[in-house]
């Protein structure tokens, strides 16, 4: 086997997938390794989604693979440098809107669907003024919704296009064990596959491994010397409520991104990854930690009577602190503690009488949970009151522009936690210290989202290339 390339891409997310795509597109000729610990994404599966229950499996079906964390997304693109990311922090606004505009024409490309939503609408800043009367600020976002199922094959699409190229490879179920540098300069990386570790010998090496890959770059970036900082931690939880709660601010917008400044304690409080007639789901990191998000369908066969976002409360720790990943890891098990193993729900009205939801209460609840295997609890035993306090009167002040939501049977689910809290330090192409090692996307703490992580990914292929 042919272990000498001149790109190796560690991930096969959009981040990764992006850097294949735009090398391929300007020089077709570089040898490019795509390597990723999950499955191609057909034979990727998840019994959660299948069968209802999580089997913990070692490699989440749902985060790894071919498309990474993308691939049953909400395919929610975020068209605004201003959502789903920092790209701003490394190019000018105007640079960034271009690289988004450039990215969202492969997806169109690739088939995604030609419908955008909170575009030149009067109704977004009518909402955005009644917004601003509670003190609630609407980030206003221009989004292009795949859907869960357009999503997969659009990222499918993306696969077959990449790996009918005879200079591209993609080696499924191989995973990144360590990257390999001399005399300040990458070199490759040892991978493990098939019970082998191989050794990689690459020019370039694209570093992409999403939130689930984001603690074993922070063990490489440690081991190697290069400087990260502590992003935001953001911890929070899963809200759902009927659609007819929200269904006058998602008509128009889609997403409502809303930002509010919590009571009591003052901290950042926002609304993130809205999907009306969605289902909450679940998800699993190196197979012992289970963490909430959701999704949707574009097939209106397929939509559910909820609406669901999550909820989450940022905050900056300044030094010593330097474990943001392991912090939100942290409390995220103390969740799963309590409900051997999975995801927990607990109705608004249960949380703020101080007891706990059980499976007769949840029975009482008018907003039918669409997580069937979550496991209904006490958020107090897991969110330390600074997060519940912020959260509960967030639910209270969004109440005043979606009245029904600060309801007892409003359900919340825990924890969600975005594991990209450790920033690596990268110059404006997204290259370390390291020359000609990158790191890109969510696990690099760069981006949140699928359109930054793609963008990040285009950035890089240039400068491989020598392109500005
Ligand atoms: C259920 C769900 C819904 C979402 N909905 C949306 C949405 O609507 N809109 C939006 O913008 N974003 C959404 N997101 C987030 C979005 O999917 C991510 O922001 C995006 O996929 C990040 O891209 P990435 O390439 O940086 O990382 P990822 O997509 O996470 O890909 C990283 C890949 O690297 C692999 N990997 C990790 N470590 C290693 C290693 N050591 N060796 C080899 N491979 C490794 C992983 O297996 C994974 O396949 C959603 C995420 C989930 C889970």
């Amino acid at each position: 086997m042919q272990n000498k390339f001149d790109v190796l891409i560690i991930g096969a997310g959009p981040a990764g997938i992006f850097t294949a795509l735009e090398l391929n597109k300007m020089n077709n000729n570089l040898k490019i390794l795509i390597v990723d610990k999950g499955r191609t994404i057909e034979k990727r599966t998840c019994p959660e989604r299948t069968q209802g229950y999580c089997s913990k499996c070692s490699v989440c079906g749902i985060t790894s693979g071919w498309s990474g964390a993308g691939a049953f997304s909400d395919g929610k693109l975020s068209l605004s440098p201003e959502v789903g990311g920092r790209i701003t922090d490394y190019m000018s606004q105007e640079e960034a809107q271009e690289l988004i505009n450039y990215a969202d024409q492969y997806y169109l490309n690739f088939g995604a669907r030609d419908v955008v939503f909170g575009l030149n609408n009067q109704r977004v800043e009518d909402i955005a003024y009644e917004a601003s009367k509670h003190a609630i600020q609407l980030i206003a976002c221009p989004v292009r919704h795949l859907g869960t199922e357009h999503a997969y094959t659009v990222l499918k699409g993306m696969h077959d296009f990449l790996t009918s190229k005879l200079h591209i490879e993609f080696w499924e179920l191989t995973k990144a064990e360590e990257l390999i540098v001399e005399n300040g300069k990458v070199k490759g990386a040892i991978v493990s596959r098939k019970g082998e570790r191989l050794e990689i010998t690459a020019t370039y090496v694209v570093v992409a491994p999403g939130r689930g890959g984001a603690e074993w770059l922070k063990q490489q970036t440690d081991k190697l010397e290069i400087n990260t900082e502590n992003n935001e931690v953001d911890i929070g939880v899963r809200v759902e409520v009927p659609n007819s709660i929200m269904d006058h601010l998602t008509k128009d917008l889609y997403e409502a991104k809303l930002v509010y400044y919590s009571d009591t304690f003052d901290n950042k409080v926002r609304s993130f990854c809205m999907n009306p007639g969605g289902v909450v789901s679940g998800e699993q990191y190196d197979g012992d930690v289970a963490v909430v998000n959701g999704h949707s369908y574009a097939d209106p066969q397929l939509k559910t009577q909820n609406t669901n976002f999550a909820l989450l409360v940022s905050t900056r720790f300044t030094e010593p602190f330097n474990q943001p990943i392991e912090y939100g890891k942290y409390v995220a098990r103390l969740a799963n503690m309590l409900t051997g193993g999975g995801i927990m729900v607990q109705r608004l009205g249960d949380l703020l009488k101080g007891r706990r939801t059980d499976y007769d209460r949840l029975k009482k609840s008018t907003t039918i949970p669409t997580l069937k295997s979550a496991v209904p609890g006490d958020l107090s035993y897991v969110l330390p009151e600074r997060y519940l306090t912020s959260i509960t009167e967030t639910l209270r002040a969004f109440d005043k522009i979606a009245p029904g939501l600060y309801s007892r049977n409003t359900l919340l689910y825990g924890v969600e936690v975005k594991f990209y809290s450790s920033k690596v330090k990268v110059n404006n192409n997204f290259e370390t210290q390291i020359q000609n090692l990158y790191t890109i996307g969510d696990g690099a703490g760069i981006t949140r989202g699928l359109m930054q992580a793609s963008v990040t990914g285009i950035v890089v292929a240039r400068d491989i290339l020598n392109i500005g």
